[in-house]
């Protein structure tokens, strides 16, 4: 590593805490299916089940010896209403979760969905009752042999109380009233709220009758919650039991299994606060992200996700969200779908495969899509083929761009537009993760920050004070700008990457860790994408002008691109990737290379 000037020449963004297993899960390589559709697995190249579907045992052994390597079976939290209701029988309301109001409620994108004449409530994870239901899944799990367990909206109860009025059943409310017992002694500002309420004997202590008492109405509730007393306590709880509970799930099920290697995903969105409090129970993150699919254009809203990912140290099997699926299924833009492999791959994670996907508008409730034959097999056949310049790569990152958990949760220091426009600007950044108490392995330190040459720092931080000191010092050393400076910041932040030729190319550069010699990979995702036609425009002519100091000053002498072929055979992975040599000039302290062309999208091996 070079350390002229104290910059850090090379900075690759290393998995974070506890993230061994998590990288063995899954393979950057991996070719994911929300549903099980075995008639497609050799089409695509399947390795992992995502929600996966029927897990018969005989089953589940013919997907081993098909090629799928991971088998995650799920359980719904949400969505298994017909078989809650069953096991419920006339108690089954015991089960559901209680708004502010008292009342049960129905999950909103469940709206269609009836059994025995009874909707779909949203199930209360507090519940004894509910708790033996979803515990008796996993004897069903462990009959299975699926070595990988998925949980469907894992949130349960905690998902609800932000905007559906949701955790106050009676289970919840002895249950935070015990919380409220236990944390009182632990938790200074905790005992100082309660004193300053004049909540002294917390036995007997109603959560929902003291708002009552206090004027609280259900409407104040849904529009103020977060300025009612002790609201932010409520939410705290629910967030901690929830997630506890996931953990110990998790234990009873690799219990039952005796499978200490049994996997977790959980469809989590990753980038928000409550999202990422799972993160350390986790595998691998297995859930939907929005593309905003009706803007046809190439989405950057994922980035971030995917940046937060790597900073959690998590793999993401990623879809899109129900609705993006319903507007491609209605608009059938195929190319769009696979800008959206092309930028999950190339940032690391795992765009599933669009075999069946679950569809979702207001109108027409749940839906499937089902791909073509023919319009994205060929493109997950060219990811298998390149495994060997995606496995083991990380990205590279002289600029890190601070996430501050506690300000999201106040829905403060938003990153996603500083991550898109890095990302169009082709300036390769790690996100750095400031914890509180739903992240504490997480936390900002000099040695967090000491490898980037440019920190970006959002406005509307809430660090606390050690947090806050590190980056004092960053920011008085000039090497920390605010985003609020954004012109200040971006000149910081530099060009390392430069494409001459087109302005619609955007590169990610990737490193092998603990491989040096390895070949330094860059993707190139073409962004110039028409909607009209659901084609790209292929970009000609193009000269990639590479900083060395991105890959510790290492001379390249070759390149080889790598790109997709459209009429591939199923199977034939090594047909699925045609190489090009390319030219290679050294030019002071960058490398340039020369793309005649770039369709869609394609890997550069660079050489020394
Ligand atoms: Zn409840």
């Amino acid at each position: 590593m070079n350390l002229s000037n104290g910059v850090g020449a090379l900075v690759v963004v290393s998995l974070a805490v506890g993230s061994a297993g998590a990288q063995e899960a899954v393979r950057r390589s991996d070719v994911a299916f929300m549903y099980d559709v075995p008639e497609q697995y050799a089409a695509y190249g399947c390795t992992v089940l995502g929600w996966a579907g029927g897990g018969e045992p005989a089953h589940v052994k013919s997907a081993y010896e098909k090629g799928v390597r991971l088998f995650a079976y799920s359980v719904g939290f949400l969505t298994e209403g017909s078989g809650v209701i069953d096991f419920g029988g006339t108690n089954v309301l015991d089960m559901a979760c209680r708004n502010f109001a008292g009342d049960p409620y129905v999950v909103p994108w469940l709206w269609d969905h009836k059994h025995k004449d009874k909707p779909y409530y949203w199930w209360c994870t507090k519940s004894p009752r509910y708790r033996s239901y979803l515990e008796s899944r996993l004897n069903t799990h462990a009959q299975s042999g699926a070595n990988g367990l998925h949980i469907d909206d894992y949130r349960g109860t905690s998902g609800s109380v932000t905007w559906l009025s949701g955790g106050f059943c009676t289970h919840c409310l002895d249950a935070f009233r015990e919380d409220l017992k236990a944390r009182r002694a632990v938790d200074p500002a905790l005992a100082a709220e309660l004193e300053r309420h004049g909540i002294r004997d917390l036995d007997g202590f109603d959560y929902r009758a003291f708002l009552v008492a206090k004027g609280v109405t259900p409407e104040l509730w849904k529009s103020k919650w977060r300025e009612q007393p002790l609201s932010a306590a409520f939410l705290d709880f629910h967030v901690r039991a929830d997630t506890a509970y996931v953990a110990s799930y998790y234990q009873k099920a690799k219990a039952l299994t005796g499978n200490p290697a049994l996997t977790l995903a959980v469809n989590s969105e990753v980038a928000n606060p409550q999202a990422m409090a799972i993160a350390k129970t986790l595998s691998y993150f297995c859930c939907e992200i929005g593309h905003e699919a009706e803007k046809l254009q190439t989405a950057t809203q994922p980035v971030v996700a995917y940046k937060l990912a790597d900073a959690l140290g998590r793999a993401v099997t990623s879809t899109a969200s129900g609705q993006d699926w319903a507007f491609i299924k209605e608009q059938q833009k195929h190319a769009l779908v696979r800008s959206w492999t092309a930028l999950s791959y190339s940032l690391g994670h795992n765009f599933m495969a669009p075999t069946k996907q679950w569809c979702y508008t207001q109108e027409k409730g749940t839906h499937w899509y089902n791909a073509p034959e023919g319009v994205y097999d060929w493109l997950y056949r060219f990811v298998r083929a390149n495994a060997a310049r995606l496995d083991g790569y990380d990205a590279v990152a002289q600029v890190a761009v601070i996430y501050d958990n506690a300000a999201r949760r106040v829905n403060r220091a938003d990153i996603e537009p500083i991550c898109a426009e890095l990302f169009k600007r082709n300036v390769p950044f790690a996100v750095v993760i400031a914890g509180d108490t739903w992240l504490p392995e997480h936390r900002l330190t000099q040695m967090a920050l000491a490898a980037y040459r440019t920190v970006i720092v959002p406005e509307g931080l809430m660090l606390d004070a050690a947090q806050q000191a590190v980056l004092d010092e960053a920011l008085v050393s000039g090497r920390a700008v605010t985003w609020k400076e954004r012109e200040k910041a971006l000149a910081s932040a530099g060009s390392p990457v430069t494409v001459e030729g087109s302005d619609r190319i955007v590169v990610v550069p990737r490193v092998k860790r603990d491989d040096t010699k390895a070949p330094a990979v860059l993707h190139l995702l073409n962004q110039a994408y028409s909607g009209a036609k659901d084609a790209m425009t292929p970009q000609t002519n193009l000269t990639l002008v590479v900083r060395r100091d991105l890959y510790d000053g290492r001379k390249f002498t070759r390149a080889v691109l790598h790109t997709p072929v459209s009429d591939s055979k199923p199977g034939d992975f090594s047909a699925a990737s045609v190489a090009t040599a390319l030219l290679v000039a050294e030019a002071g302290d960058s490398v340039r290379v020369t793309v005649p062309s770039l369709k869609e999208w394609g890997l550069v091996a660079l050489l020394e």
